[in-house]
């Protein structure tokens, strides 16, 4: 396993990361959770992400990966978790009040076991409440020592500027992170995103990567889903939408794959750490052996001509 630094901080996270939304503390099995987790750890992934809404109940799956990752040294792992979406159905069970911050910055400490949290994203802009109230929150609990770097998750461009400015006028600790969607269908982030944070210091961990499991080959055009597979699973959030026109793609990709000697798995994740502004590679993974191939992802360099074809497919 490599590993990058995040963004220009001193912490170093694995270039794939293993996350838990939709897989640990739901739909997959606690023992399987567990096995998926050690296993990342055995291969060298430090770097597990969490938020406090993960799971069948909030901060069930931080308890998942307390219980996977209880036997391993604190300092060998870096763990993450959010807050922003609601947790109750009270005023402030919700958004990027200081009260909701400190409140979910506390319940994840509890479920995840640990003393202090990595890194804490603001899992979504709040625009009901002042951009400085929720960096003031997140500066004192860094202060505290409960947080050691803050991130983002998919912020539009001009607010995350926002709030790097804000940062540096009012000195307070600046963002490590940002967490968006990147895969080779979902590339918003090139145009803005990755500028903005490069300059200012910020390393990005790409959420769905693998497009949810689509950019594995899975998914095959004209046949059902798989059994137990994310997209067969029903009440489970597939926001990818499987279409023809992708699955043709996906059977371009996994040719081009095949030839570079890479699974189409590892071909995808190897594209997304192509662009040096990604520190991680943020993955899920339903059972071990998923783990196992994803993390030989990290390493590989994608010559020009296999770049060059990949963007010929996902121009057509
Ligand atoms: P991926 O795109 O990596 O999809 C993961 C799913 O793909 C797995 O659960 C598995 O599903 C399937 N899969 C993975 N590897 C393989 C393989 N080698 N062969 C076959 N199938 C495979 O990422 P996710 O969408 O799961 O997101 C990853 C993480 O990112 C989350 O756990 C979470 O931590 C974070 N995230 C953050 C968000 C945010 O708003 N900040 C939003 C979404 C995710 P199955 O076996 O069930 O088919």
């Amino acid at each position: 396993m490599k590993y990058r630094r995040l963004g220009k901080s001193g912490l170093k996270v694995s270039e794939i990361a293993l996350g838990s939304w939709l897989t640990y503390g739901t739909v997959t099995e606690r023992e399987q959770a567990i096995a998926c987790v050690r296993k990342a750890y055995e291969l060298g992934i430090n770097h597990f992400d969490c938020a406090n809404v993960y799971g069948a109940k909030p901060h069930a799956a931080e308890e998942v990966m307390r219980e996977a990752l209880s036997p391993f040294p604190r300092e060998s792992y870096v763990i993450t978790t959010k807050a922003f979406w609601p947790v109750g159905q009270g005023p402030n069970d919700r958004g990027l009040s200081r009260k909701h911050i400190v409140e979910q910055v506390h319940q994840s400490l509890k479920a995840l076991g640990v003393e202090y949290i990595d890194i804490f994203y603001f899992h979504r802009y709040d625009a009901e409440t002042d951009l400085e109230e929720s960096l003031r929150a997140v500066d004192d609990l860094i202060t505290q020592g409960k947080i050691l770097y803050a991130g983002f998750s998919e912020w539009p461009a001009d607010k995350i500027a926002e709030g790097v400015r804000l940062q540096r006028e009012l000195g307070l600790h600046k963002f490590a992170a940002s967490q968006p969607i990147y895969n080779m269908f979902e590339r918003y982030i090139e145009a803005a995103v990755v500028p903005i944070c490069e300059t200012a210091g910020i390393g990005q961990v790409v959420f769905s990567p693998l497009a949810q499991g689509v950019l594995t080959g899975k998914y095959r055009k004209g046949q059902p889903a798989p059994a137990g597979s994310r997209l067969a699973t029903p009440g489970v959030n597939q926001f990818m939408r499987v279409t023809d026109e992708v699955l043709d793609k996906v059977e371009q990709l996994a040719r081009i794959a095949q030839e570079a000697g890479l699974s189409l798995a590892q071909l995808a994740l190897a594209w997304t750490l192509r662009l040096p502004n990604v520190a991680s590679a943020l993955i899920g993974a339903s059972r071990p052996e998923q783990v196992e191939e994803n993390a030989k992802a990290s390493g590989v360099t994608l010559t020009d001509d296999v770049l060059s074809r990949i963007e010929q497919v996902l121009a057509n």
